[in-house]
């Protein structure tokens, strides 16, 4: 194990994606479970706190130490087997997404999970079951975890595999490998029927692997998993839609979602009327009259792909006027052009925070369905009320948002704060979640109450208890 105590040597792990930061004695680098299993008996036994490290992609402050030790999971990097038969592939906790999608290329399979960080790790994914713009017909990482292997902040472990271990209506128990019974009651609540990541799984009678997929470590360290995969599609046919109108974009939309319809996409993605104009600074081409966009991918096969595109033309032509102004893509240098689309918004959104040296301040709330425009419109006149520089965009398949609020200094950044906390009231307020797919983390803590009663969160403490007593692990996240 390679053990770092100068605090020069671990800068770099006292951060996250949110730029959240921390502090802490020590970095711990293990190279086996066993040592992880020794690190954790001895935590416990000595009352440390332990802090779980990924890539530290997470937006949240979650794999942030405060105080102790870290415990980075990078020599954990390793793919090990791949079972063409079964579509499963076996990997260490440390492998990242990009690994996983470059390993399987040209294999006919695919790891349906694409969350647009690369670099981001399986265990953080799992950590924070992340999902991505393929969620919308795929599902989040979760429904494609068949089995972890955990080391409990005891130190002991166990292969949790799906389908094995379940609760008998609120309640669960079972043992460690090393014989030791763990048992502890659900609190009794109702998640969302949303996308959702904002605390812990809770369902009567669910797979305890489920418990464990978006608990931001607190229960345990993931040091390997077993993926599900599905068969690749044969052709996919992309396109980026320009609508001059919002109402025709949110009919598109509804209208795309309904079950059965002629256009069934994997992927829905927005961009509003001043994602487009920051996009237009650094991407050429962009229609003139384009206030908005969605793009879309459909999955379809070589013989019918022209078929694809002629219904996707006829469909959208019901809706804007842009029709011809669409982008397609069929080949990879096309795809990649679509891709790079979606992906140069948060790195311009980021240059405008850099810009004016202001804290981040983005949403990741969802709504069921049938909410979606109205809750896009509550947003949009929040902030116009208030005169707040904004971009929203988001995976609207899901009718999830990230509106991200851009403010120019202190004042503007305390009433935008306000309006945030209102924007997630009402995300509740329609049946939805304050958290899609970030998590809570550390800094989302105080927005929890917003969905949680004190009880239920409670409850939650009491499930934390029963696998961590001394609290030693990943403190500080979600409650
Ligand atoms: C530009 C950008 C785009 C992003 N896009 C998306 C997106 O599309 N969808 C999405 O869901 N997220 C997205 N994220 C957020 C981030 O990538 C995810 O939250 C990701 O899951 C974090 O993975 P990581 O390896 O970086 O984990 P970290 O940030 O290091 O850790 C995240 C959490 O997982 C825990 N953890 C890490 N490894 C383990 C382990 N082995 N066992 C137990 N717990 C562990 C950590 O303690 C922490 O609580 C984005 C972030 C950025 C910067």
């Amino acid at each position: 194990m390679i053990v770092k105590h100068n605090k020069n040597e671990f800068e770099d792990y006292l951060v996250d994606a949110s730029s959240y930061e921390g502090y802490a004695d020590e970095l711990l680098i293990p190279e086996s479970v066993d040592e992880i299993k020794q690190i954790l008996k001895e935590a416990t036994a000595k009352n440390q706190k332990i802090t779980i490290s990924g890539a530290g992609t997470g937006l949240t402050g979650s794999r942030v130490p405060l105080g102790g030790k870290i415990l980075s999971m990078e020599r954990f990097n390793k793919i090990l087997n791949f079972d063409k038969d079964r579509k499963t592939l076996k990997v260490e906790s440390f492998v990242r997404i990009e690994e996983i999608a470059d390993y399987l290329a040209g294999s006919g399979m695919f790891y349906p999970p694409n969350p647009t960080e690369k670099l981001a790790t399986i265990g953080g994914n799992i950590g924070n079951n992340a999902s991505g713009a393929r969620t919308y017909k795929y599902g989040a990482t979760r429904r494609y975890i068949n089995a972890i292997d955990v080391v409990f902040p005891t130190g002991e472990s166990r292969t949790i595999r799906r389908g094995e271990i379940f609760a008998n209506w609120h309640k669960f128990e079972f043992s460690t490998n090393e014989g030791t019974s763990i048992s502890f009651e659900l609190p009794n609540v109702q998640m969302p029927k949303v996308k959702h990541a904002a605390g812990y799984y809770i369902e009567q009678n669910m797979d305890l692997i489920d418990l464990f997929i978006g608990a931001e470590g607190t229960l345990g360290v993931v040091t390997g998993a077993e993926l599900q995969l599905l068969d690749s599609p044969e052709q996919i046919l992309g396109a980026i839609i320009f609508f001059d109108l919002h109402e025709g974009m949110f009919d598109f939309l509804n209208e795309i979602r309904r079950e059965n319809g002629i256009i069934s996409p994997r992927l829905i993605e927005f961009f509003d009327d001043n994602s487009i104009m920051l996009l237009c600074g650094t991407i050429p081409h962009i229609p003139k009259n384009a206030h908005y966009a969605l793009w879309i991918e459909i999955e379809t096969s070589n013989e019918k792909s022209d078929e694809t595109l002629a219904n996707l033309y006829i469909f959208t032509s019901e809706f804007t006027t842009l029709v011809d102004d669409t982008w397609i893509a069929m080949s990879e240098q096309e795809h990649k052009r679509l891709a790079h689309f979606r992906h140069q918004l948060p790195l311009a959104v980021y240059e405008k925070i850099q810009q004016y040296k202001q804290q981040k301040l983005g949403t990741d709330s969802a709504v069921p369905n049938e909410f979606v425009k109205e809750y896009y419109e509550y947003m949009v006149n929040l902030f116009k009320q208030e005169q707040l520089e904004y971009v929203i965009w988001g995976h609207i398949g899901n009718s999830h948002f990230h509106a991200n609020i851009l403010t120019k200094d202190e004042d503007e950044f305390s009433r935008a704060k306000q309006i945030y906390v209102d924007i997630l009231a009402k995300a509740v307020s329609l049946g939805g979640t304050i958290s899609a797919e970030h998590g809570i983390g550390k800094i989302k803590k105080e927005y929890l109450k917003i969905l949680y009663s004190d009880e239920v969160i409670d409850g939650f403490r009491r499930i934390k208890k029963a696998f961590d007593p001394e609290d030693v692990l990943n403190c500080g996240n979600i409650f």
